[in-house]
């Protein structure tokens, strides 16, 4: 499909720093966008709904589904997140970059949905560090910070698969470096 080399999907364990580097990249640089998902978890604190997602019932997700609204989703960690059709296919006919921060199994659904797409993981310096980052955030129980540090030795066994990746020591430096990959891939990358 036309304009699939403007779509970069950001993944990387949960505490890594993702959404962190995607927020400096769009501070820095407001001609990229990032999409907005839809997801049944429940609004953290501060959350603010079509900001950081689209809270919706699960009815409401499952009937998006059936409409086919929705390119690619996932169950993770018990809750369904999910990307919205309209949120990228625009972007890619205005040949605007837009990013997708989605987890590993919707990354390789986007990537063979539109193979130009280009995937980036974010690795945590190490494990020791991604542990700390997660507890530092204060807002997960044990079990749900037990069951991402689970899910996080899959992803990261996944992250050979991604095109380009990225060590998120430091936040300036590691989102201008995604910055350097967006321009690249535009560049070159196949219209
Ligand atoms: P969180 O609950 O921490 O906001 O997100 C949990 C995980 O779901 C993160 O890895 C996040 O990147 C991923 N995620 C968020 N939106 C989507 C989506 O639309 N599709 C997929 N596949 N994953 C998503």
């Amino acid at each position: 499909m036309q304009g699939e080399k403007y779509l970069f999907v950001v993944s990387g364990p949960s505490g890594t720093g993702k959404d962190t580097i995607v927020a400096r990249l769009l501070a820095d640089h407001p001609e990229i966008h990032r999409t907005i998902s839809a997801t049944t978890r429940a609004p953290r604190e501060g959350e603010q709904d079509g900001v950081n997602y689209y809270f919706v019932s699960k009815e409401d997700f499952e009937h998006k589904l059936q409409n086919d609204e929705i390119v690619e989703h996932t169950c993770y960690c018990g809750n369904y997140y999910g990307t919205l059709r309209s949120e990228i296919e625009r972007h890619m006919r205005e040949k605007t970059p837009v990013i997708l921060v989605i987890e590993v199994e919707g990354a390789g659904n986007i990537k063979r949905l539109y193979p130009g797409a280009t995937t980036v993981f974010v690795l945590p310096p190490n494990i020791e560090e991604l542990e700390r980052r997660l507890r530092a955030r204060g807002t997960e129980d044990e079990e749900t910070i037990q069951r991402r540090l689970t899910r996080a030795q899959t992803e990261i066994a996944n992250a050979v698969s991604y095109d380009e990746h990225l060590v998120n020591v430091e936040v300036g430096p590691c989102a201008e470096s995604l910055y350097t990959i967006i321009q690249y891939h535009i560049q070159y990358g196949k219209e």
